[in-house]
Parts: structure tokens; C-alpha cells; sequence
């Protein structure tokens, strides 16, 4: 199978960090899923820990999501004009993030992230972006700068068509480093339009912010006149129903949204300030457009996985969190036993084991953890039947369908998968 994707799509995929390139062999092919695990076309199960890259959150198939996409589809998949779904998904993302005032969707991250730095950009007269090295914000051309996920996981340090014109006004910096924020600042005084970043990075492999730093970046922001983005597409729904700006109470002046916003459904939302907000067409002079935006499906979808959410965040956060540590340290007690040093980081239902005994606290530490080890792991994980995200610098997660039997069996797996990765 994997045979012929290649001879129609290169390297046989749609989106580079499926290849398995970075831990080798051919990837499985998913026939269909359904709550925690994926079926190939063999008949094999893999537990799932990556959940489509985070938008699983209920678990693949979940009935309320499918019936809702089912009935969305039977009046029209597509309609190019207003419906009530849009509104309706609005009210109940604003119920989540008090910040979003107002906001407008998209078919995906990448929309959402480009779109928001575009409006940052009109709305402040001003070029520059800060980002930080290992953080990813999609694949539009000035976030391609020392981006994580697969640009790191292949290590490309941006990427071939990125004119420089393009990337020389985007400033990457080293993550939970707020001195080489004000630096940046003061050397490019009224220059910088916004810092957008991942407040919980997932793209470099989970990576949690220092005490202190999300607050030191919004008075930054604050002070030099520039916007703060915060880039929740991974951690927003995830980490609480408000995000990581509800966890970390965090008031930036946009949000950008996707993954669990769309129910699995390509969906992606950035909104914030009403002020900044109005900026865009038909209102202000900031133009941005979508065929599918709003598309129906993607919006009941949403309003399905996030009523659920909404109405039992009670249980489900606590779900989430009791079960992601009982995986995420149950399997760094197992690699202790054995002599393997890892690095567990974890916020709520994402984590990340970096094979290296040193703490992971920006991009230049996780890209010191042994990427060998870790790629025999993963191929280790598959053959006991867990299916962990298929890079060192990807962050692994977890869903509501994922109880007991699913904990005891990702440690029996572990447990086999450390012999492999110790015996070599
Ligand atoms: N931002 C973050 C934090 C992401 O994790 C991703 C995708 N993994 C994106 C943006 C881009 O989203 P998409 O792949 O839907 O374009």
C-alpha cells in the first residue's frame, strides 16, 4: 500500500511526519477507528496516542460527532453563504475563551495562524513577528523559521521557497528565554507587530512554559505596543475548556484555534480583541477569505465535540489528566527500572518522553535527546500494538475513550518495548 501512495504522492503521504521517516519502517494504514484505537487493513488495533494530531479528544467515531456530521451532510456539505451553525459554534467557543470577542473561521491551523499575523500586522502598521525556535504555526511562509514538528523532526532549519524578503522580518528566539524578548524589542523599537507563540509547546515535543514567562511575554507585548498571540490550536479544549490561557490565566489579544474546534473536521478559528477583530473585511482593511469557511459539516461537528465538552468538562478534564499520568509516569517508573533515562513532560492529556536525562525546557534541550532510542521505541510501541506519534518532536495525546484497559495495556507494551530499546 504504502507502494502505491508513492507513486502518486511524494513520500506516499499528505503531510510530511506521517512518512515515518524519522523512526523508519512503512506506516500502517488506517482502514478505520474507533474510540481509542485504529484498525489497519490487516485486521491489526493500535492504540492510539495522537488522536489525528489532537483533535480526538473524545475518542475516534464518537457517536453525538459522527450523527451530527451525518445529519449536517444529508442538507448540503457546502453552501458558500451564511448559516446558523457559524454563530452558533461562536457562542459556545466564546463561552470557553472569554478573550475571543469576536472570531472568524477557517478550514485550518495554518489559516489561522497566517491570518492572524496578517491581521497584526495591519492592525499595528508594523512587519516584524516574534516566534520561538521549535514552535509551529503552520506551514505559511513567515512561520517557516525555525519551526518544530516535522521542519524540526527532519531537520530543516526553515524551508526551500521561502524568499528571505519573507522570513528577514520574522525573529525567532529561544522559547522560556524572556530576556531575548526585550532585546528584540528595544532593537527594534515600533517594529514588531506581535510575538505569537504555542503556550504549551507541542511542536518540539511538549515543552512547558517557566513560572512566570506567559505573564512576562504579555507584559512585554503590553509594553512595546505590540500584540499577543497565542497560538492554542494544540492546547485549546486540551488543557482545560478554556486552554492554556485559562490554566495559566493569560489574557492575550488573539487566540488561534483548530484541531478540537472542528470536531475532526477541518476547522480552524483565530479571534480575540473586537478592536483588533474589526479590522478584517467587510469591516476594516485587513482582507482574508474562505470558500469552506464556516463549512457546515466542520461547524456541527464543533458544536457537537464541544457541547460535550462544555456540558461535562466536570469529569473529563479530571478523566483526562488522571489517566495521561498514569501512562506518562507509569512508563518513565518502568524506563527507570531498566536504566533508561527519560524525560517525562506533561501538561493534562499531552506529553512528551525525551530519551535524555536533562530537563527539556526549550528547543536546544529536546534536540539533545537520542533520537535513535527513541525511534526503536516507537517501532517497538508498534509491534506491541501502541501507536505513539511518530517523531521525538511531536507530543503525544490522550482521549476520553482511553480507561484502564487501555493504561494497563500501553505499560505491558512499554514494558516489552524498553527490553527492545535497552537491548541494543
Ligand atoms: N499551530 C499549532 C500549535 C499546531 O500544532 C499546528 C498543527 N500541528 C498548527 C498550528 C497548524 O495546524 P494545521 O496542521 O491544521 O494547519
Amino acid at each position: 500500500m504504502q507502494q502505491r501512495a508513492e507513486s502518486f504522492l511524494p513520500g506516499g503521504v499528505d503531510s510530511p511526519v506521517r512518512a515515518f521517516r524519522a523512526v523508519g519502517g512503512d506506516p500502517p494504514f488506517v482502514e478505520r477507528a474507533d474510540g481509542a484505537y485504529l484498525y489497519d487493513a490487516d485486521g491489526n488495533r493500535y492504540l492510539d496516542f495522537f488522536g489525528s494530531w489532537g483533535p480526538m479528544i473524545l475518542g475516534h467515531a464518537f457517536p453525538p460527532v459522527t450523527e451530527a456530521i451525518q445529519s449536517a451532510a444529508a442538507r448540503g456539505a457546502s453552501f458558500g453563504a451564511s448559516h446558523a451553525g457559524e454563530a452558533d459554534l461562536a457562542e459556545l467557543v466564546q463561552r470557553c475563551f472569554p478573550s475571543v470577542k469576536k472570531m472568524r473561521f477557517v478550514s485550518s491551523g495554518t489559516e489561522a495562524c497566517m491570518s492572524a499575523i496578517r491581521l497584526a500586522r495591519g492592525f499595528t502598521g508594523r512587519s516584524f513577528v516574534i516566534k520561538f525556535e521549535g514552535c509551529y504555526h503552520g506551514h505559511a511562509d513567515a512561520l517557516l523559521v525555525k519551526a518544530g514538528s516535522g521542519v524540526a523532526t527532519f531537520g530543516i532549519p526553515g524551508s526551500a521557497g521561502v524568499p528571505a524578503e519573507t522570513a528577514m522580518h520574522t525573529l525567532a528566539l529561544p522559547y522560556n528565554d524572556l530576556a531575548a524578548v526585550e532585546l528584540a524589542f528595544e532593537n527594534h523599537q515600533d517594529q514588531i507587530a506581535c510575538i505569537i507563540v504555542e503556550p504549551v509547546v507541542g511542536n518540539a515535543g511538549t515543552i512547558l512554559p517557566a513560572a512566570g514567562y506567559l505573564q512576562g511575554l504579555r507584559e512585554l507585548a503590553t509594553r512595546y505596543g505590540a500584540l499577543l498571540i497565542l497560538d492554542e490550536v494544540m492546547t485549546g479544549f486540551r488543557l482545560s475548556l478554556g486552554g492554556a490561557q485559562e490554566l495559566y490565566r493569560i489574557e492575550p489579544d488573539l487566540t488561534t484555534l483548530g484541531k478540537i474546534v472542528g470536531g475532526g473536521l477541518p476547522c480552524g478559528a483565530f479571534g480575540g480583541r473586537e478592536d483588533v477583530m474589526n479590522f478584517l473585511a467587510p469591516l476594516g482593511p485587513v482582507y482574508q477569505a474562505g470558500t469552506l469557511s464556516g463549512n457546515p459539516l466542520a461547524m456541527a461537528a464543533g458544536i457537537a465535540q464541544l457541547s460535550h465538552l462544555i456540558a461535562h468538562a466536570d469529569v473529563i478534564y479530571p478523566h483526562l489528566e488522571m489517566t495521561t499520568r498514569s501512562i506518562a509516569e507509569g512508563v518513565a517508573a518502568l524506563a527507570a527500572e531498566v536504566g533508561i533515562s527519560i524525560t517525562t513532560n506533561r501538561v493534562g492529556s499531552m506529553f512528551t518522553w525525551f530519551f535524555t536525562p536533562m530537563p527539556v525546557e526549550d528547543f536546544a534541550q529536546a534536540a539533545m535527546s537520542d533520537t535513535a532510542a527513541f525511534a526503536r521505541f516507537h517501532r517497538a510501541m508498534l509491534d506491541a500494538g501502541v501507536w505513539l506519534p511518530p517523531s521525538q518532536y511531536e507530543a503525544a495525546f490522550v482521549s476520553m475513550a482511553h480507561g484502564p484497559e487501555e493504561v494497563a495495556f500501553a505499560l505491558s507494551a512499554a514494558r516489552q518495548a524498553l527490553a527492545a530499546v535497552w537491548c541494543r
